[in-house]
């Protein structure tokens, strides 16, 4: 997804950016982009800094941990940074740390945003997807989905760690 910085004026556009999950190519491991990703954004120029600011929206496709169905949710995401156009033989002191001023040489017409995207879909990704909070998961024994259907082992089945107990129980 590119930006054609030579057309942004000082004042301030609507634009909509759009690039395939095939462009972008995210690297995710517990997810999937099943969407293009969509960049809404007002840009506007002033002197020599570029403002971005928009939201990012996409659909991802989870598992979910718990009960293994696959489930997708639709993401609207912030995006705003600020472009700081300096010559090119300035770049090279220039602090790049910033996630949000970034320094790039006037010379150049476009700004790929592809790596500011990948990033913000990465962030997006739970450590441990689940489809509702409280997904009920699998029966430990027949397998059976517990959000669709309870099953019979499910009443029948003591938990562990009453065992002990009931054993005292009777003894008495
Ligand atoms: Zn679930
Ligand atoms: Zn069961």
């Amino acid at each position: 997804m590119e930006i054609r910085l030579d057309q942004v004026t000082l004042e301030e556009t609507d634009s909509r950016l759009t690039a395939t999950p095939e462009e972008l190519q995210p690297d995710l491991e517990l997810a999937k982009l099943c969407s293009d990703v969509e960049y809404r954004l007002v840009h506007h120029r002033v002197d020599k800094e570029i403002f971005l600011s928009g939201r990012v929206s996409f659909i991802l496709e989870f598992t979910c941990a718990r009960c293994l169905e696959n489930y997708r949710r639709n993401f609207l995401v912030p995006l705003n940074l600020v472009l700081q156009l300096v010559a090119e033989e300035q770049m090279e002191d220039a602090d790049e740390t910033d996630d949000e001023f970034i320094p790039y040489p006037e010379s150049k017409p476009v700004y790929n945003l592809d790596r500011h995207l990948r990033d913000l879909i990465t962030l997006e990704v739970p450590m441990k997807p689940l489809c509702r909070d409280d997904c009920a998961g699998l029966c430990s024994q027949c397998g059976a989905n517990l959000n669709n259907s309870s099953c019979n082992c499910r009443t029948e089945r003591t938990d562990p760690r009453w065992e002990g107990l009931r054993r005292l129980g009777n003894e008495n």
